[in-house]
């Protein structure tokens, strides 16, 4: 008789307990389903794929605190060249020019000076709490060994490179972060894989990096299911409003799933889904690439980005990651991966040991909106409907702070960061 109650209070609490769907695993919804779902929310995670492998599967794997995206009279200055060199961090495919001009000048126009100013102290805001967000993340799922301690160097092959980059030395000035600039000797014994020819560098101790980020995906995934999510795979085509005040959920394979809450974290493809919710939002893909040596017959100790040159190398579990580049072609167009061998060609200039040995070739897609800041709101049409999206170039390194701060407003808590900057209406 008691048993028989205690278990009819336990439906009961169960009945009560906060549904939401989460639309995406990767990085960012993967993190979100994991939070709520440890806050005791009944989460069901939806990817029309396997979680982790969208974009982040092949990020560059860093947690970039001091990257404070942006456009800005420096990116104008430099953009023309970066266009017309082949080898350049930009590439536009003719074909999609036409197509991408309307978001590329809403970029450019959100690099004037005082926009800019709002971006970054967004930005920041979001930086300041990553690090200790990504900790307590990893430790919740048991895998803190997931994060390197290393830092970054960011490198410079000549004092012109070392001064065309003053911008972000003044930006980490201005907010605070640590940064030491290094050279000579003290640069080689801090990273001897390094060629003599690179100059100088400027050691970023707080930018630390994941091993494997896909692997992380899997893990945020695999533990949030422990906690008792669900997963159901397929391909969400459209959300609406049923008659007692859930949303419903529509797959493309006829499924539906309840909620008194959505998350729409469905990286570059929430466009659509926004779209059809009747807010359309600017969100393009800026694809990048990246090559994964196996065997690179080096090892190195932090991961090292060249401004310069606008790509990363990493060190990660399954050897030394080269990456980065924007390409600006959409969503369809097949990948070039003369883009990737570009960068290796670079790497291998900072690394002369490298050895290109044993490699594989991603190209991935950044969700990205034109003012470089993510969308973390409520949606402004359908109520009980929220965006985590538009991440670009840090989704990685915004993931655990953005899951925060979803969770707390789906659970009305007061978050933690000023979120006003994030809403979806300011576009
Ligand atoms: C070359 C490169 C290097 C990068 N380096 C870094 C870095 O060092 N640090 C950093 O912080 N960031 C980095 N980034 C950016 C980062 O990878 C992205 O911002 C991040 O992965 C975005 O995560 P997401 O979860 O929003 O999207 P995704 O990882 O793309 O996940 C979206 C998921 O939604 C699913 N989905 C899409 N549509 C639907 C649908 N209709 N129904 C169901 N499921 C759907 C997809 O299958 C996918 O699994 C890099 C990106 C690139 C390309």
């Amino acid at each position: 008789m008691a048993e028989s109650a205690t278990a009819m209070g336990d439906d009961m609490v169960e009945q009560k307990k906060q549904t939401v769907a989460v639309v995406g695993a990767g990085v960012v919804g993967a993190a979100i389903a994991f939070e709520l779902q440890s806050r005791g929310l009944q989460v069901t995670l939806i990817d029309k794929g396997e979680p982790g492998r969208g974009t982040s599967y092949g990020n560059m794997a860093s947690i970039a605190l001091d990257f404070a995206a942006g456009s800005g009279p420096t990116t104008w200055r430099k953009m023309p060249a970066w266009l017309l060199d082949p080898e350049g961090p930009v590439w536009l495919r003719p074909a999609y020019a036409v197509k991408i001009l309307p978001w590329f000048l809403r970029f450019l126009a959100a690099g004037r000076p005082s926009r800019l100013r709002e971006i970054e102290d967004a930005g920041m805001s979001l930086s300041r709490n990553a690090l200790s967000d990504f900790r307590a993340m990893l430790s919740a799922i048991d895998a803190p060994e997931l994060m390197t301690e290393e830092g970054c160097l960011a490198i410079y092959e000549t004092e012109a490179e070392f001064a065309a980059d003053r911008g972000h030395i003044d930006l980490m000035r201005r907010y605070g972060f640590d940064f030491d600039v290094v050279s000579g000797g003290d640069l080689r014994a801090l990273e001897p894989a390094l060629s003599p020819s690179i100059a100088k560098a400027v050691l970023l101790p707080d930018n630390k990096s994941i091993r494997d980020p896909y692997d992380l995906v899997v893990r945020l995934a695999d533990c949030a299911r422990a906690h008792g999510a669900t997963f159901v795979s397929g391909a969400v085509r459209n959300i609406e409003k049923s008659g007692d005040g859930t949303a419903v959920v529509l797959l493309d394979n006829g499924e539906r799933v309840s909620a008194d809450s959505v998350i729409l974290a469905a990286g570059v493809h929430t466009r659509v889904l926004a779209e059809k919710l009747g807010e359309p939002i600017p969100l393009e893909t800026e694809r990048g690439y990246h090559t994964q040596i196996m065997k690179p017959g080096v090892s190195m100790r932090y991961s090292v980005i060249w401004p310069h040159r606008a790509f990363m190398i990493t060190p990660t579990a399954g050897g030394i990651r080269v990456g980065g580049n924007v390409e600006l072609a959409g969503l369809d167009a097949a990948p070039d991966f003369r883009r990737a061998r570009v960068l290796v060609r670079h790497a291998r200039r900072a690394i002369p040991d490298l050895k290109v040995e044993e490699t594989s070739e991603w190209m991935g897609h950044r969700p990205a909106l034109p003012d470089t800041i993510p969308i973390i709101s409520p949606s402004s049409k359908m109520q009980g409907v929220w965006y985590a999206t538009g991440h670009g170039h840090l989704g990685l390194t915004y993931s655990a702070t953005t899951a925060q701060l979803i969770a707390d407003m789906v659970t009305g808590k007061r978050p933690t960061v000023d979120v006003k900057p994030f809403r979806i209406d300011r576009y």
